[in-house]
């Protein structure tokens, strides 16, 4: 599935790999966290290096839905259950620093944009509470809400959160203006190059692409879930995906940007895209690879906007994942407590457009020996028993899927025959789970246990891939890794005659 964002051509080509260079900082990830850390520090003269195992923005930054606010549902509610009143504003203070950072550089890059109200509303009574305390803890880490009784949205709702003044994008208009810039600044953006593997020497870190390397001082891993498993990130971590539409519609579209605080998530925003207002729409979000079929969550989101905007064709339909952390703060900074060499930026729980910008910030300042001052606050923020709890329920529920999963499969056995086109099935082969699927006629058969920590993978029917229900890695139909904290690609298994 494509994003709305990410069908177009792709303009920035790649810089040529130079297998042995060195370089002060490499970058790894080509999405808004890379880009911006790395733009950064080349413009304070550092020499960089983007590398992106795929193409530019091809994860979370190009299938995202773009709104550059500071109202983020429900999630200051939250942050305060879980942290500090000091820790909550620093949060605040670090995404307004990313939003304003980011409205200079399109003002400054001509990169459009549009100034839109943002809104938190309540889709069902229920949700109506959950308004009410978002809005006080708004108000009490100083966002300026109102409280409004009606939304424009052709539908009931139960009261609404509202921040004037926001904006939101074309995430690919910000990617592009970003990776051409910092070539200007003579940073290098490798694509196509997957990192394998990082370790360290006497004469600093050594960056691995298969049987190649790259030497530098420091390396940010702006992977999304980072890749290594050192500081144990993947445990306190938990990949959600949802889905996004984008629709042309005959009638009146709503002009706010709106997430529903409660279930099923809605959000809605609009977009002028090739001389039409879109209308795009997401949410049914989950954990990753733990949903029935992912194709009925499209199908269920294209239903209701059917329902609610009369008329409304289909242009684009995907999905993607983001990380959602233990106390819903981002985890910035050294990969492990004092590690001055590998650094980490993950945990925006899809507020990432402010949320990323601001980590650049904090990590580049801090690799040029500066600081942020909310920082501190915020990332070197006290675990809290909140904490301990969620850990427990997070990891038992990894534990809960890694044991179904096993004893699911020991007693699936093997298909008859091929699944049908788009399907895939796991089952039992031996003592081993084996996945089978077909997608564009081509029946495949992969190592169904994911390379990262043996879970059992399940079959994606939207996206037609493997996806892991402990920590969100995913590959294709044949195998190949596309993200999470995966290295490696899954075996392919071929039968042999008989
Ligand atoms: C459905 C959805 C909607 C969202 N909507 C919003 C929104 O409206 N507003 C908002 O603020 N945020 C939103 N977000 C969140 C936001 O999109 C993300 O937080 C942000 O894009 C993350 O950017 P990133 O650069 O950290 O990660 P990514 O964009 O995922 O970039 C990571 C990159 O690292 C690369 N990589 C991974 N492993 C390797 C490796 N081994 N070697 C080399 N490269 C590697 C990947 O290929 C990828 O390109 C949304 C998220 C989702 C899922």
């Amino acid at each position: 599935m494509t994003s709305l964002w990410l069908d177009r051509e792709q303009t920035i080509a790649t810089d040529p790999f130079i297998d042995q260079a060195r370089y002060d900082t490499v970058i790894v990830g080509g999405g808004l966290t890379g880009l911006t850390t790395a733009l950064l520090l080349a413009r304070s003269g550092q020499r960089v290096v983007v590398l992106e195992a795929r193409t530019l923005a091809a994860v979370t930054t190009g299938n995202t839905t773009g709104k550059l606010s500071l109202l983020h549902g429900g999630q200051l509610s939250q942050l305060l259950h879980a942290n500090s009143p000091d820790v909550a504003r620093a949060y605040v203070e670090a995404n307004r620093e990313g939003q304003q950072w980011m409205l200079r550089y399109c003002h400054e890059h001509q990169v459009p944009f549009q100034e839109r109200d943002a809104f938190t509303y309540a889709g069902t009574p229920e949700g109506a509470d959950r308004v009410q305390r978002e809005y006080e803890a708004c108000r009490m880490v100083g966002l300026d809400v109102t409280l409004e009784a009606e939304t424009e949205l052709p539908y009931p709702t139960w009261g609404a959160v509202r921040l004037a003044d926001q904006a939101q994008f074309d995430p690919l208009d910000v990617v592009d203006a970003l990776a051409r810039d910092l070539r200007l600044h003579g940073g290098h953006v490798v694509q196509g190059a997957f990192v394998t593997g990082i370790t360290r020497n006497a004469s600093g870190i050594e960056t691995r692409i298969g049987d190649r390397l790259v030497r530098s001082d420091r390396v940010v891993l702006a992977t999304g879930t980072p890749i290594l498993n050192r500081g144990g990130h993947f445990a306190r971590l938990q990949p959600l995906r949802s889905y996004a539409l984008a629709f042309t519609v005959p009638g009146p579209v709503p002009l706010g940007m709106y997430l529903s605080i409660d279930e099923p998530t809605r959000s809605l925003r609009t977009t002028p895209t090739h001389g039409t207002e879109h209308l795009v729409v997401g949410g049914n979000g989950h954990v990753v690879g733990r949903q029935h079929s992912a194709l009925a969550q499209v199908r269920d989101l294209e239903a209701w906007t059917a329902e609610h905007f009369p008329g409304a064709v289909r242009t684009h339909a995907w999905s993607a994942q983001d990380y959602r952390s233990l106390d819903r703060a981002p985890y910035v900074g050294p990969i492990v407590h004092g590690d001055d060499r590998i650094f980490v930026a993950t945990g925006f729980n899809k507020w990432g457009m402010t949320n990323a910008v601001a980590a650049s910030l904090a990590l580049s300042a801090r690799l040029l020996d500066g600081a942020m001052g909310w920082a501190d606050t915020l990332y070197n923020r006290p675990a809290t028993l909140a904490d301990a709890g969620d850990a427990v329920q997070v990891n038992g529920s990894v534990g809960f899927e890694m044991a179904k999963h096993w004893a699911g499969q020991a007693v699936a056995k093997h298909p008859d025959a091929a699944p049908a086109e788009g399907q895939g099935v796991v089952f039992s082969e031996g003592m081993r789970p084996v996945g089978l699927c077909t997608v564009g006629g081509d029946t495949r058969k992969v190592s169904a246990v994911c390379p990262h920590m043996h879970g059992v993978l399940g079959w994606n029917d939207a996206e037609k891939t493997w996806d892991c229900p402990l920590h969100g890695s995913r590959f294709t139909h044949d195998g190949r890794r596309l993200e999470g904290p995966a290295l490696r690609d899954l075996e392919s298994i071929t039968d042999s005659p008989e």
